[in-house]
């Protein structure tokens, strides 16, 4: 793929694949997708790419990996130990412990749910702090 220093780097907000659009095709207001097929304003796609850009060079690399590494680690937990109840509880009392399955799985996704929440924001802290540092470094540079 040319780079072209003039085209404007977008990100689909949908498939995350990089474009790079010349000047009068992000004049049109909108884009489409070549990979999905998805059209898209170009201001999601250019926020979405800064989105990236800033995780890319984030401040905070090992605070990023920690929730990332602790995030898949606890789903596995969460899953595993559903299934060990779950094979516990079938084998020993068959039906009649139906309520307690049931207990279990809804206990399970709600357990995943509120991880992928704790991890959004988590990210979403971090984003707010690099959006910040970046915000920051570019006034400061003005001075000069
Ligand atoms: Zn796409």
């Amino acid at each position: 793929m040319e780079t072209n220093p003039s085209g404007i780097d977008v990100v689909c907000p949908h498939c995350e694949t990089e474009w790079t659009l010349e000047p009068q095709e992000a004049r049109e207001g909108e884009f489409k997708c070549s990979e999905c097929s998805t059209v898209f304003p170009i201001s999601r796609a250019m926020t979405r790419r800064y989105l990236r850009d800033i995780r890319n060079d984030t401040s905070y690399p090992v605070l990023r990996s920690v929730i990332d590494i602790s995030f898949i680690i606890d789903a596995l937990l969460v899953v595993l130990a559903a299934i060990y109840f779950l094979a516990t509880n079938i084998s020993s009392a068959g039906s009649s412990n139906l309520p307690l399955v049931f207990v279990i799985i809804i206990s399970a996704i709600v357990l995943l749910v509120l991880m992928f929440a704790a991890r959004e924001s988590a990210l979403l802290l971090i984003d707010v702090a690099d959006a910040l540092i970046e915000q920051g470094g570019r006034n400061s540079s003005k001075g000069f």
